[in-house]
């Protein structure tokens, strides 16, 4: 398998440090709030090479995080170590404990992890129950002389790391301002610009519901101290594999490289992946903006969270990607049609003599499982996936070659049932239309959302209303 490395600006050959054994860990959300489209992106590929691996034969040890305290507001202006509690701010905005924002918004993205028919990780560890663990990681750096404190926390000397180890900070960053020192000085305290917190002091008066004892005052952790602690802990002191987003190559991740390393000399990560982000109308998607649509959003436009999935393998994850509602619509029927696809085999599945046709169906497998091994090459990989089904192959030959592309795609191919439609939907179809002619638009929605509560969706076209079944919505086999 090929893959790019963001720290050698390169693709290279992946090689394994302990085969078969992969292990792997991609920063999670930070739940205080409902993931975006932008995220779930980020997240669907770091499920697409976990499941690319395990097709190739390797096993994975797969880790994420929920970010639950201390990522703060003003890494949004470049410095994460600024601002207020993301969680805190939400307990004040929602009127809950800072806890219950997290148990719900963590519950919220597990359940959605579901939706998208995401492999679960083997472990998906929260900072707020690995304190000790990142507090001891911090007396390590403090131990190796590469922390100092200030009047609002305990932070990592970057200078000092370079002297102490000679290797360089930043490396991974695509900011130039990091990798030469120059970041906007905001705080007169820290003794270099790119410095950062390692452990952050409640200030007097704050009332922070979440907070800790340590051995420098009571406080809660850094944002980035957590990745490091806790990919050490599951995973070992280095690993194969880590991923995120593109925003968290410029400072999230080389912090994280330079608290582990500082602390074990090791390297930390051997292949640094990055997804490249999700717009929104070709511009930035923000909260602020109203476009930072959840699943929720797109299931309340009548959409399967697979089509979402559909729509993502439309592009290389390197390259960003632009999101509108006519794409997602346009990846809607592609999955219908798909589905419908696998509806029809299944029918027609006969007493078929097994296929003469063994070099095609070879062939299609060694061309879907070349172009995932060349750097996930996803849009090569569904154009195998059409021409698979538009092929001369035999109806059971075609099936068995989608299901085992679908260990990767994770489309829930095999969920897919043969039923046809059942005659009272039919029927309610009908009792709609007569409402539309009537124009009683009120009772027509009310018939199409029971319809739609059935696994259905009505679509109106010049040639009246059909009904279809919606993709296995609901029914995740979830591995
Ligand atoms: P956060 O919850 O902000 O820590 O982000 C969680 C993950 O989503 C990180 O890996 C981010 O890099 C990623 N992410 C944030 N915004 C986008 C976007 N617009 N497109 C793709 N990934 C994103
Ligand atoms: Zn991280």
């Amino acid at each position: 398998m090929k893959i790019y490395n963001s720290l050698s600006r390169k693709i290279e050959r992946f090689t394994p440090l302990n085969p078969p054994q992969i292990n792997i860990y991609t920063c999670g959300p930070t739940v205080y709030y409902y993931a975006h489209i932008g995220n779930w992106r980020t997240y669907v590929t770091s499920d697409l090479l976990v499941r690319t691996l395990k097709y190739l034969g390797y096993e994975t040890n797969y880790v994420m995080n929920l970010t639950d305290v201390g990522h703060l507001t003003g890494d949004n202006l470049g410095d994460a170590d600024t601002g207020e509690d993301r969680l805190e701010k939400a307990a004040k905005r929602e009127a809950k404990s800072a806890w219950d924002i997290a148990k719900f918004y963590g519950g919220k993205f597990l359940s959605e992890f579901s939706d998208l028919n995401l492999i679960k990780p083997n472990k998906y560890p929260k900072a707020t129950n690995h304190i000790s663990e990142q507090i001891a990681l911090i007396e390590k750096l403090q131990k190796n002389g590469l922390t100092y404190e200030t009047s609002d926390g305990v932070y990592f000397d970057t200078k000092e790391y370079e002297r102490a180890t000679g290797k360089k900070y930043g490396e991974l960053s695509d900011l130039d301002k990091i990798k030469e020192g120059a970041r906007v000085e905001k705080n007169v305290e820290k003794k270099n610009p790119r410095d950062f917190a390692l452990w952050k002091f409640s200030k007097k008066g704050e009332g922070r519901q979440m907070e800790w004892e340590s051995p420098w005052g009571v406080g809660f952790p850094g944002w980035h101290i957590e990745c490091s602690a806790m990919s050490m802990k599951y995973l070992g002191e280095t690993l194969d594999i880590h991923i995120g987003g593109e925003d968290l190559r410029s400072t999230h991740h080389p912090n994280e490289i330079a608290q582990s390393e500082g602390a074990t000399g090791k390297p930390f990560v051997k292949y640094w992946v990055h997804g490249a982000f999700l717009k929104v109308d070709g511009g930035r998607m923000g909260k602020s903006l109203g476009n930072a649509y959840s699943l929720g959003d797109i299931k309340k436009r009548g959409i399967d969270p697979l089509a979402l999935k559909l729509f993502y393998y439309s592009a290389y994850y390197r390259d960003s990607l632009n999101f509108t509602w006519e794409a997602l619509e346009g990846s809607q029927n592609a999955l219908n049609n798909l589905y419908e696809r696998v509806r029809e085999l299944k029918a027609s599945l006969g007493d078929e003599l097994s296929s003469e046709k063994l070099d095609k169906i070879d062939n299609f497998r060694s061309e879907f499982r070349g172009y995932l091994e060349d750097d996930l090459d996803m849009p090569k990989v569904m154009a195998v996936v059409w021409s698979t089904l538009k092929s001369n192959l035999p109806s059971r030959d075609k099936l068995d070659l989608l299901y085992d592309f679908d260990d990767v795609l994770g489309l829930n191919l095999r969920g897919v049932e043969e039923a046809k439609i059942p005659q009272d939907l039919i029927k309610l179809a009908k009792k709609r239309e007569e409402y539309r002619q009537k124009g009683d638009f009120a009772m027509a929605d009310k018939i199409r959302e029971k319809i739609e509560n059935q696994g259905f969706i009505i679509k109106d076209g010049e040639s009246g209303a059909k009904l279809s079944r919606r993709s296995a919505f609901g029914k995740k086999s979830n591995e």
